[in-house]
């Protein structure tokens, strides 16, 4: 049975991801989804998380935790 992978973003060391987004760039699974909460119509919105939504296509190759200046992303392998 293949290894399962956990992949975890924190909130409190990334709070304006949309200011960085380096994770997301380096990623080549496309792991992260930048999500808006909040959304407002006509407006921009300020509020965004990144959800590792496709962590099961991460080839755990760490190239998020290199790039990432805040040390926010977790990649774990669990047997
Ligand atoms: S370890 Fe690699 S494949 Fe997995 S989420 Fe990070 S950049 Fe993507
Ligand atoms: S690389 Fe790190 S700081 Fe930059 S958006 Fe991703 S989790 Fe946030």
């Amino acid at each position: 049975m293949p290894a399962k992978v956990s992949v975890e973003w924190l909130e409190k060391k990334c709070p304006r991801p949309q200011d960085c987004g380096k994770c997301l760039e380096v990623c080549p699974s496309m792991v992260f989804v930048l999500y808006a909460t909040e959304r407002e119509r006509y407006k921009e919105p300020e509020h965004y998380v990144i959800v590792p939504s496709f962590k099961n296509f991460c080839v755990t190759c760490n190239k998020c935790i290199d790039v990432c200046p805040n040390d926010a992303i977790k990649v774990e392998v669990k047997e």
